[in-house]
């Protein structure tokens, strides 16, 4: 087994977590299957006992499904994981393992759609009632939090319009209060933000966005404690079973080793195309959070390591603008997706967030001219040729 703690995340990226066969093989082994035998009945009873420590079933843990695990702990400075089969699957195990009838959660309401799904209709269902806030005002976390509060919910920057909200202080205010703060880190990837090391107590992605970033399968993993897994997660994951399969571990171990070199591609071509669309007069706000003009650009700078492979951005003229914008592109993309080593670009009125009232897609800061873009490792050049192309279809429509 190679691990060092020492390592910086280029080379865990690329070595943590590694076991080999008795092949020796370069790469990680793929073990597609089910279930293990053992020598005798003695050795099968140990096994399940606990005195020996390989494993029992793959819905439990798989030595595929394990170094991705152990991968993605080094990255993130975390003692225990779990990795699950979407990032919904981590989303809704992280929350749901943790609270009962009863008991408060309280939520920023920039979420990810289908995390707003959770908090906000599955968790009453059972009983569990949910507040959901502006997360970037502190005074609303702290006005919102009962004594039966447990957990505390966000993301940072948000989905789509790339609000940050200030994560050490809703983790004082989560912990001051009992509670516990889960952060889905999805937006700032694990390299540009260690929401660990801020405060939160529990991280979640969907490995499906920059951790796979070549669109080839979904997943999603929860970090944490060893105690906190122990108490919360580890029986909810074994018993309700949204294990991550072996064959998306071994894609997504692939895609952790060149995430820094893609992340790093994706990051400089978003920020040339931020300043583009800045410079433009039919753009009429841009916003990336590697922009001194970011709203919480004196946030951005204390909790972030680096911008963001995401713009948003509001152009003039509306939905026929914004589909003339989305039309002209050549090389970027039409997709909900994000992430990925192709640059995408989606609207998210009319897709993502067609199914928020108006009201609650304008307190989000979204309207018919607003659009999310996902830079990709393309040439900048090329991205900016075609992003030109694009600002010139709108003056058309306008
Ligand atoms: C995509 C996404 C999810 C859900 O992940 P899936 O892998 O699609 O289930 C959750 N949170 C955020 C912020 C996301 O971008």
């Amino acid at each position: 087994m190679t691990t060092s703690g020492n390592w910086r995340p280029a080379t865990s990226l690329v070595h943590g977590g590694t076991t080999r066969s008795h092949h020796g093989e370069t790469s990680e082994g793929l073990f597609l299957t089910q279930g293990f035998v053992y020598d005798s009945a003695e050795a099968a009873e140990r096994r399940f006992k606990g005195e020996d420590p390989g494993f029992v079933y793959s819905r439990y843990a798989n030595p595929t499904v394990d170094m991705f695990e152990k991968r993605m702990c080094m990255l993130e400075g975390a003692e225990d994981a779990r990795a699950t089969a979407s990032g919904m699957a981590a989303v809704s195990a992280a929350l749901m393992c943790q609270v009962k009838a009863g008991d408060h959660v309280v939520a920023a309401r920039a979420l990810f759609g289908s995390c707003r799904w959770v908090v906000e209709t599955l968790m009453p269902k059972y009983g569990i009632e949910t507040t959901l806030v502006d997360g970037r005002d502190l005074d609303a976390w702290q006005g919102a939090v009962r004594d039966n509060t447990k957990v505390l919910f966000l993301e940072s920057p948000t989905n789509p319009t790339l609000e940050v909200v200030d994560v050490k202080a809703v983790a004082d205010i989560a912990h001051a209060a009992g509670a516990t703060l889960v952060i889905d880190n999805v937006f700032a990837t694990p390299l540009f933000q260690k929401p660990l090391e801020l405060g939160a107590d529990v991280v979640v992605y969907s490995a499906t966005k920059h951790i796979d970033g070549q669109g080839r399968c979904l997943g999603g993993i929860v970090l944490s404690s060893k105690e906190w897994i122990d108490e919360n997660l580890h029986d909810y994951f074994r018993h309700t079973g949204p294990s991550m399969s072996p064959f998306n571990a071994w894609t997504l171990l692939k895609g952790l080793e060149t995430l820094p070199l893609r992340v790093a591609a994706q990051t400089r071509n978003a920020a040339l195309i931020a300043d583009r669309l800045a410079d433009h007069p039919a753009v009429e706000r841009v916003i990336y959070p590697g922009r001194a003009d970011h709203p919480q650009a004196e946030t951005i700078a204390r909790q972030m390591k680096g911008g963001s492979t995401l713009v948003a951005f509001e152009i003039a003229g509306g939905k026929p603008a914004a589909f003339a914008f989305q039309n002209a592109l050549s090389i970027v993309e039409i997709s909900n997706n994000l992430g990925d080593a192709k640059s995408l670009v989606t609207h998210p009125a009319t897709t993502t967030h067609k199914n928020l009232a108006e009201e609650a897609r304008a307190e989000l800061g979204i309207n018919d001219g607003t659009l999310r873009l996902s830079a990709g490792i393309e040439d900048g050049d090329d991205l900016l040729e075609d992003v030109d192309r694009a600002l010139a279809a709108i003056s058309a429509v306008r």
